[in-house]
């Protein structure tokens, strides 16, 4: 396929979450799978919605997802400034000429008028519309606003049909008597979202327009744009919305958490990566892990569907999960520093082998450490001995631990669980139940990470003294309940 270009052009409005980012990602995968480019650009005319720590919250963001950008913010390239405040002029000059070709025209309506008019138009259930009242009066609102009157423009929706060939969702087609004449330019003199994506898709030479699905119904206006500025329109890719358990758009607003959160949590960028791609696309086959190279040698655009794409979360962690398994030995170290900063590198990399396997995220790496780094943490609400094992048969296997640990057999993990597993076997007790004591003994708790691992992570010394402990805790519990 030949290289295309695409971008990303999000408001500073707030943070992305993932359904915002599954639509960049979606938009530089189809930019790296064809060699193609990935521009990022940054759609804040809207100054009212400006939130300003936002805009860095989006770089952070794709550079956490290493969705690298050929062109915009940070690295320039040759169609900038990427920041639509700093590109006024371009706008205006679109405007003059779809003024001049009769393709907008000003309006002075006040909002109060505005207000009135849809208010009448509910009653007598008409869809909310500009009436064009404006388009017939044109010499009196051109000496409005010479003698200083607010005015937007509008444009001119042409009479007929719109239709395209939608690279999602096939053919779409709409009267264009059903859509409302778009405001382009402010009363400030800002351009609304509509003159200015057209005007800088066209500018930035996008080939593909892949965006959300809720944009569907504004194409038409941005079509009549292009076709009055004489300009070839891009593809256009309308992404399946984003929807969460409930089914629910997800938003902000309804508790969807930002994508840095789930950096915070301890999710990868590679499984973050991994399962946003799979919200909306498949392969087209049974594969559901796939690294970033992978997605890129794999992803169409023909692939993405048009159905709305449900988020799991639980999918996120289980991937996450097989994404940290197969995660590097060191790049694991190096990336649990963040949740255990107090460890040694050596001692991260001691800890690696024993919580990789049990870790969905990065934090869980927190308590599975815990009573490795510091005391064992006895749960109170522990049940000691654990179920199917005896107070005996318990004092039996800690006493041979005990002598176990003090002969040495640290240096020789497998053989110690092998003598020990033959001990508790000897007593009609299955090893599975009975090295639930060891795990109370030395974790506090009857599960975590390898109990083996542990005692030769925490050493003879320690091995033996929390040992103890649990033969005191034994006959204390024996005393209070006989
Ligand atoms: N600034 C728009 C948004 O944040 C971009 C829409 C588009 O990609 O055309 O949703």
């Amino acid at each position: 396929m030949a290289p295309i270009r695409t971008r990303f052009a999000p408001s500073p409005t707030g943070f992305l979450h993932l359904g915002n980012v599954r639509t960049a990602l979606f938009a530089w995968l189809a930019a790296r799978s064809t060699g193609g480019s990935f521009v990022l650009r940054i759609e804040d005319t809207d100054q009212g919605r400006y939130v300003p720590e936002s805009e860095a919250a989006i770089l952070e963001t794709l550079n956490w997802l290493e969705l690298t950008w050929d062109e915009g913010p940070e690295v320039g390239g040759p169609h900038g400034p990427y920041i639509q405040s700093l590109r006024l002029d371009l706008y205006t000059e679109s405007a003059r000429r779809l003024v001049d070709s009769g393709a907008a025209y000003w309006c002075t309506c006040t909002p109060e008028r505005l207000t009135e008019m849809r208010l009448e138009q509910q009653r007598l259930h008409e869809p909310p519309r500009y009436d064009r009242r404006c388009l017939t009066r044109q010499d009196e609102v051109a000496s409005e606003r010479a003698s200083g009157m607010p005015a937007v423009l509008r444009l001119r929706m042409p009479e007929g049909t719109t239709e395209w060939d939608d690279a999602v969702h096939g053919p779409i087609k709409y009267e264009n008597a059903d859509i409302d004449d778009q405001v382009l330019l402010k009363s400030d003199g800002f351009p609304t979202y509509h003159l200015a994506v057209v005007v800088d898709d066209h500018a930035m030479e996008i080939t593909h327009v892949i965006r959300s699905d809720e944009w569907v119904p504004s194409t038409p206006k941005h079509l009549a744009i292009y076709a009055a500025l004489g300009w070839e329109p891009p593809v256009f890719c309308h992404v399946p919305t984003v929807l969460d358990e409930a089914r629910q758009k997800l938003s902000k607003r309804r508790g969807a958490k930002t994508v840095l959160e789930y950096a915070e949590q301890g999710y990868l960028p590679e499984a973050m990566v991994n399962a946003m791609a799979l919200l909306g696309w498949s392969s087209g086959t049974e594969q559901e892990v796939f690294s970033r190279e992978e997605l890129i040698a794999a992803f169409t655009v023909e692939r993405i569907q048009s159905s709305p794409a449900v988020f799991d979360a639980r999918r996120l962690d289980s991937l996450n999960g097989l994404h940290i398994r197969r995660m590097d030995a060191e790049a694991l170290v190096a990336a649990l520093e963040f949740h255990l900063p107090e460890t040694s590198l050596d001692a991260r990399r001691k800890l690696v082998p024993l919580l990789r396997e049990r870790m969905v995220t990065l934090r869980d790496a927190v308590p599975l450490a815990e009573p490795l780094l510091g005391p064992a943490p006895w749960d109170p609400e522990v049940v000691f001995p654990p179920r199917k094992v005896d107070a005996g048969t318990a004092q039996t296997l800690l006493d041979a631990a005990i002598a176990e640990v003090e002969a040495g057999a640290l240096d020789g993990l497998e053989a110690m669980r092998e003598r020990l597993t033959a001990l508790l076997e000897a007593r009609g007790v299955k090893a599975r139940d009975g090295f639930r004591v060891l795990y109370i003994a030395i974790l506090g708790a009857p599960a975590g990470v390898p109990v083996f691992d542990a005692m030769a992570f925490i050493g003879a010394e320690k091995c033996v003294g929390r040992l103890r402990f649990a033969l005191v805790e034994l006959d204390r519990r024996g005393e209070a309940s006989g």
